[in-house]
Order: C-alpha cells, then structure tokens, then sequence
C-alpha cells in the first residue's frame, strides 16, 4: 500500500498542526481541569477548515476524505484529547453519516452547516442500558401523521452539551433501528449536563433525553430499518478516528517522554542512557509507528470505497491499546514527576483509557476482527 500523502493531505495536516499548536495546546490543560467544551476552539476549527474535511466540496467541505482527517485528529489530539475527540465525532461520524445516506435536501441544509461549523453535530447511539448490545436499544421512534415522535434517554453523548444538531438512532416498530437528524432546538430535546469522567473531560459527554420529541419526516436518514448498516458503516469510520486520537496522545507521551530522558541525570547520567529506559522509549516509538500505519491503511481504503470493518477494528484496537502502554510506559519514565499534575502525563494516562471503550470496547473490536477473518 502506497502511503505518500497528496500535497493537499500534506497541506491539511500541516494546517491542523499549527492550528494546534496555537489555539489548542495553550488551553488544553485548563479545558482538562474545568471540564468546560471549548466552543470558540470548535469555531476556529472550522474557520481553518477542520470541520468539514470529509464533506464533498458541493456541500462546502474540504472533500480531503478520511486519510487527511485522521492525521489532522492526531495533530490535534496530541495537544488535547478532548479536541480531538469533538472533531472526530462531528466530522467521521455525524458529517461521514449525513454526506452518505442524506437526502439532497439534508445534505444541502444540515450538511452545509455541519461542513462550515455553523453547527455542531453528535451522534446519539448508546444508552445507559445498549452500549456493545445494539439490539438492547430502547429508545423509540413512533409514527404520527407529521412524522415521527422520539421517547428515550442516550448516554454518553460526545459534543452534546453544545451540539446543534444530533445524529439519533432508534427502534422504529417492526423495521429495526432507523437513524434521524434531531435539532437541538426541537421540543422534547432535553441535553444534561456534562458527564463527570475519568479523561477526555472537555468533550461535552452528556445524556440526551427525547422526551416526546416531534420531528418532520424529512428528517429521516436513510430509509426505515436502515439504522443499523448507517451506524456501522459511520462506526467504522468513527474507529479510524479513534485511532487517530490514541496515536496522537501516544505521541505525546512519547515526546515528553523523550525530552526528559534527555535531560533527567541521575547516577551521574541522563537517564536516557540506562538501557531500562530506552528500551520503554523503543517500545512506545514501535507501538506508535505500527498503529499509524494499520491506521492510515484503514482510512486508505475507506478513501478507496472498500468495505473496511476488518480494517478499521484492527487499526482502533492496535492504537487504543498503543496509546495505553505508551502513557504507562510514559509515565514511568518521568518516575514522581508523571505522577505529578504538574506534567501532562498524567492526563494523557487518563485520557489515553477512553480509546479503549469509546465507540466499541477492545473485546468488540476483538470480536470483529475474528467474525471477518473466520467468515
Ligand atoms: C468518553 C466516552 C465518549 C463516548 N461517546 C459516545 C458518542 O459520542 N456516541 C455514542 O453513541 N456512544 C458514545 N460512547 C459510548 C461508548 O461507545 C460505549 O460506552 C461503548 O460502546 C461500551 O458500551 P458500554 O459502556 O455500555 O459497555 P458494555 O457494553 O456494558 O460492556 C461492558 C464490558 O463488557 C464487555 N462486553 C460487552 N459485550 C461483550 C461481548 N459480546 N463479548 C465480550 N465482551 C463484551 C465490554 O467489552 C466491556 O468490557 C462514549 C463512551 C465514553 C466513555
């Protein structure tokens, strides 16, 4: 597989990393501790076109498809975590999910908002009863004469507390899971305060309640019964940028990790220079280096059009688990000082975990990853 990156890639990643390193990286230490969902950061995202990279240009995207959007995700994420986190759901499975199964009419009002960051979006799958176990969703989707009435509460919903528009999926009788575009705005849409958590602590977690929430039949994704193959297809690509996040936060921790190796003397030396500490350094760079590359070869062929579960649980669980093992490893290199809050690595520890669990635990892509190469 060919990995040269197109200028215009190149260009993109280059964008996002100076973006983050100077918007996201000044404030992601304070965005950790207050919990508070950067907004504005969102906004200057757009305005330096990370919000709609995987959008047709039609509809006002950068159309620089998924390749360019997971190493901006990694620039981003080996700032902050949780920035990382709001640009992969809003672009690789809120604006992934409308740019392909939209009708005409969604794609040119709700895509066109979501592409220019005018809107925020979510996607609202989980909840506090259905996270691995789809089929135990209970959230409902009845119809009435203007469309359709949504009942049901979603859990763990990334971008919800400032989100604009959710991607909300639901049982709709006898046809399964359909997927529907819900505005914020609607009545009976009751978004809860943040979710209290470990990491990622700035990405807006919440809980969604549709409490009797009318929506317009043209507010339907897809067709009905279609819900499943929109959020696996959307899952799968949403993984890639999982991925994406955990090499970024693993880099991170790799490059402090380096940079105090190189200057931390003890017994006369830097400690760089005991074979016990380099060998954690060796391993960090190989874990990262191997997941990119699983990575970047998931996103590859989803840029190609070909199907890409195998791929994309492969390239997740290697990079979720990666970025695990490289924050330990980090943080025992920095001995005390890792375990400090005065140094990011322990928010990288922390923020590492959630790779693990977001969007399908390491068991689920475990099982994915067997069910396609037994098939
Ligand atoms: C910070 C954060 C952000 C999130 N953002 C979003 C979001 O934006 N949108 C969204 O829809 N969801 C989101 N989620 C939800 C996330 O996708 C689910 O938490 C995840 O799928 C796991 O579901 P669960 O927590 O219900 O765990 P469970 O499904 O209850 O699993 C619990 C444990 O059992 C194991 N297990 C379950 N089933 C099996 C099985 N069949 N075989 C083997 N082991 C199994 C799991 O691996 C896990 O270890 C987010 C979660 C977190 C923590």
């Amino acid at each position: 597989m060919n990995f040269d990156l197109t200028q215009g890639q190149q260009e993109i990643i280059r964008r996002a990393g100076e973006f983050a390193e100077r918007h996201v990286a000044p404030r992601a230490v304070a965005i950790d501790r207050t919990g508070e969902f950067p907004r504005d950061l969102f906004q200057a995202a757009a305005a330096a076109g990370l919000a709609g990279l995987n959008v047709p240009v039609a509809y006002g995207g950068g159309g620089q498809g998924v390749l360019a959007c997971v190493g901006a995700i990694e620039e981003v994420s080996r700032r902050c975590a949780s920035s990382g986190a709001i640009l992969l759901v809003h672009n690789l499975l809120v604006c992934e999910a409308v740019s392909t199964v939209g009708s005409e009419h969604q794609r040119d009002a709700v895509l066109r908002k979501l592409a220019s960051g005018e809107w925020l979006g979510a996607f609202a799958l989980a909840e506090p009863e259905a996270g691995s176990d789809l089929s135990s969703l209970q959230t409902t989707a009845a119809r009435i004469a203007s469309g359709y009435r949504l009942s049901g509460a979603k859990a763990w919903v990334t971008n919800g507390t400032s989100a604009d528009a959710f991607v909300v999926f639901a049982k709709t009788g006898d046809a399964g899971l359909t997927a529907f575009l819900v505005e914020r705005t609607r009545g009976g849409v009751r978004v809860g305060t943040r979710t209290e958590s470990l990491g990622v602590c700035g990405s807006g977690c919440c809980e969604l309640v549709l409490d009797g929430c009318e929506i317009p039949a043209e507010n339907r994704l897809g067709a009905e019964g279609d819900g499943i193959r929109i959020a696996s297809r959307a899952l799968d690509t949403g993984r890639i940028g999982v991925a994406a996040q955990a090499i970024g936060i693993g880099r991170a921790c790799l490059e402090q990790a380096l940079d105090y190796a190189r200057t931390r003397r003890q017994g006369g030396q830097a400690i760089g220079e005991f074979q016990a500490v380099q060998w954690m350094l060796a391993d960090m760079a190989t874990d990262i280096d191997a997941a990119r590359l699983l990575t970047w070869k998931a996103a590859s062929a989803r840029d190609q059009g070909l199907a890409c579960t195998l791929e994309s649980a492969v390239a997740k669980l290697t990079a979720s688990e990666a970025a695990v093992r490289a924050s330990g490893k980090g943080m025992q290199v920095l001995g005390s000082r890792g375990y400090s809050r005065q140094h990011s690595m322990e928010r990288f520890f922390r923020d590492s975990k959630v790779t693990e669990i977001d969007l399908g635990s390491s068991d689920i892509q475990r099982l994915t990853i067997a069910a396609q190469i037994l098939a």
